[in-house]
């Protein structure tokens, strides 16, 4: 048994519901328990949210229902951490159709385990998660009773450049992280070629989502730095004061595109970390004029001047 998410369900066809965006990618969850205790998950150990990933329901299907994926950019093993992980993308990977690209978000891996993977999926993703060393001890490494570490996770992300043609890193706005740490680790990673896809922590089980003016603004800080420019950002304190958006870069900023969803390509992930209707942090689809005011407004708000 697999199971997808609720918006690749109704997608396919399997089940009947509203959509408010369609995937472009299909999202399947691998695994009913998680060995793993990071302190932002639905499916932590300690306080599991059956079914779910992150706000995502995921609902069950036999394995055979991948024959039949079609119309998706690409599909997208979400992977928790448990031991017969590898076992099982290994006997799933032949079942989806051979022109669609695979990505891969999985626990770090040994060397000798990614190349099993090697020339099945043309991305692997290890999440970092939080933007520092510390944060990551506290939510994801010993803090937890986890056993990563964030020598591991680089350790990984390092290794799969040689083994895979794309390397993805997720990271979450909201964890308790500096602006200044997300730029940092942001142009490590641009520099490494490691694509980033950007998440709002979502507030599960307490806590608040981010200011939505600070996501903004971290937006336009990833959007900048993977069109290859560096030092626009003002920072006092480890807080982004001041952006100095290149003149060239104003029409993609006017046309919405630093706020779409960001990972890999084709990803969308619609209504990943937030409620339909309600604050969208990752756009799923170009935003229009009007939302693209509010947009733009948000950033303003947290910022001294762009
Ligand atoms: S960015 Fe999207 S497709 Fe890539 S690993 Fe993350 S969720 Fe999957």
């Amino acid at each position: 048994m697999i199971r997808l998410s609720y918006g690749t369900a109704v997608k396919m066809g399997l089940r009947r519901g509203k959509m408010l965006a369609e995937p472009t990618t299909a999202y399947i969850m691998l695994g009913e328990r998680c060995y793993s205790n990071c302190s932002f998950c639905a499916q932590a150990r300690s306080r599991r949210k059956e079914g779910y990933l992150s706000r995502v329901l995921w609902l069950p299907y036999p394995k055979e229902v991948l024959r039949e994926l079609k119309g998706f950019a690409r599909v997208c093993f979400q992977t928790l951490d448990y031991p017969e992980v590898l076992e099982d993308l290994l006997s799933l990977i032949p079942l989806i159709p051979e022109n669609i690209p695979i990505s891969v978000s999985i626990v770090p891996l040994k060397k000798e385990e990614m190349q099993l993977l090697q020339d099945k999926i043309d991305t692997i993703s290890f999440a970092l998660d939080a933007a520092n060393e510390e944060l990551f001890d506290r939510v994801k490494g010993r803090g937890v009773g986890n056993r990563f570490t964030w020598e591991m996770v680089w350790k990984a992300l390092k290794e799969a450049l040689t083994i895979f043609p794309n390397v993805n890193t997720h990271l979450i706005v909201g964890l308790g992280e500096s602006d200044e740490d997300l730029y940092r680790v942001m142009k490590k990673l641009r520099d490494m070629h490691i694509s980033v896809a950007l998440f709002s922590y979502t507030p599960l089980f307490g806590g608040d989502y981010p200011d939505v003016g600070r996501y903004r603004a971290v937006q336009v800080m990833r959007h900048l730095l993977y069109r290859g420019y560096d030092d626009f950002a003002v920072f006092e304190n480890g807080k982004l004061v001041e952006i100095r958006a290149p003149k060239k870069e104003e029409e993609a900023l006017e046309r919405g595109l630093p706020f779409l969803t960001s990972g890999c390509p084709g990803c969308n992930r619609p209504f990943y970390n937030e409620r339909p209707g309600g604050t969208i942090y990752n756009y799923p689809y170009l935003p229009n004029s009007g939302k693209i005011k509010t947009i733009l407004e948000q950033l303003r708000s947290y910022l001294r001047k762009i």
